[in-house]
């Protein structure tokens, strides 16, 4: 389905985050979209579309003006849903109930939630309300309402630990499919390989955004950096922390459906330091597909599509392959059997 994306930056947010600048993100440098933009856009299409709110936390913005905008889906042609990008916390207590109200009048393909981190202390240094209770009971109150809900999580955060984030897309799955709280310290190793990758539900299916802490200019972010109370992470371990999680996430459930952010100039004019890479999304599952493969017996049997995630980009992926194996490159080349 076509996808027609709004930029609504920092709509609904209250606060600001200390990494965010979305109008480096979306390079939507002045206002934005009116519901009467929207509309007109929506009605001269032709097929079914998704229209999608993102940049902002859409379910806090005024009650009214959320619904303008989602009632462009009435001149939009039948079958055309809204999606959207929301803070956690919002669909909890007396506002969020009227919220899913709200949203339960209309076809609604994904709400995706913001959940950086489930740790309070993460939350708080990134300048977030830092009750993972209320992130907890909106995701509950969503699947209760049988929304569709998609999570998009960080790596490198201040105070974020790689354990944490593993943990905490754990807690995310199981707080999805309704099961008790999965999370269980000590599970990641010190390879930073999953000891054994849960099954909480192997056929759901949970939209994942995997995004790394970049320093972004004119952020909060960027003064701690300067002042030395935050160092971002390395590219390589970025890659590593990246690929390790959507192996994890893949056993959890979920299909991820990005990994680093949308490269684009205003993106690489605004990066002040942090793992950027325009092609993030292709090293971590380059990463990703080095730690499945070293898991195996060999030879290593690996499908015909997926050879170019080992040898694109240099031949990371081989590298990183040959390293875990403890041989050199050429000598795992040779293990490789291509099905
Ligand atoms: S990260 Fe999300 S909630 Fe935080 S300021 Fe940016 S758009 Fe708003």
């Amino acid at each position: 389905m076509k996808r027609l994306a709004f930029f609504i930056p920092f709509q609904g947010c209250g606060r600001r985050c200390v990494y965010c600048d979305q109008r480096a993100i979306t390079g939507v440098s002045s206002g934005m979209a009116t519901p009467e933009e929207v509309r007109s856009i929506a009605g001269r299409q032709v097929l079914p579309v998704e229209i999608c709110f993102f940049g902002g936390s859409f379910a806090k913005i005024e009650p009214g003006l959320m619904e303008r905008y989602i009632e462009a889906l009435t001149l939009a042609p039948e079958g055309s849903r809204v999606t959207f990008s929301s803070y956690p916390g919002d669909f909890e207590g007396e506002r969020g109930a009227l919220a899913i109200e709200t949203l339960k009048k209309y076809p609604i393909g994904t709400i995706e939630l913001g959940i950086p981190s489930l740790d309070p202390a993460v939350l708080r240094q990134c300048n977030r309300d830092d009750d993972p209770e209320k992130i907890k009971n909106s995701i509950e109150a969503l699947r209760s309402a049988g929304f569709h809900i998609g999570a998009q999580t960080m790596i490198g955060l201040p105070g974020q630990t790689f354990e944490s984030a593993v943990r905490d897309l754990e807690t995310i799955a199981s707080l999805m499919t309704g099961t008790s709280d999965a999370s269980s310290p000590g599970r990641v190793n010190s390879c930073a390989l999953p000891v054994k990758p849960l099954a909480l539900n192997p056929n759901a299916t949970w939209d994942l955004r995997i995004y790394p802490c970049l320093v972004l200019r004119g952020t909060e972010l960027e003064s701690l950096y300067r002042s030395g109370k935050y160092a971002p992470l390395a590219l390589e371990e970025a890659i590593r922390q990246a690929g390790t999680l959507l192996r994890v996430a893949s056993s959890l459930g979920f299909s991820a459906i990005r990994v680093g952010l949308l490269e684009s100039d205003s993106l690489r004019r605004s990066v002040v330091a942090g793992p950027h890479h325009p092609a993030f999304g292709e090293l971590a599952l380059s990463e990703k597909l080095a730690l499945e493969l070293a898991a195996q017996d060999i030879p290593w049997k690996i499908g015909s599509g997926k050879i170019s995630q080992l040898t694109g980009h240099g031949g990371r992926g081989l590298r990183r392959l040959a390293e875990l194996a403890g041989i050199a490159p050429e000598a795992a080349r040779k293990l490789l059997t291509v099905r």
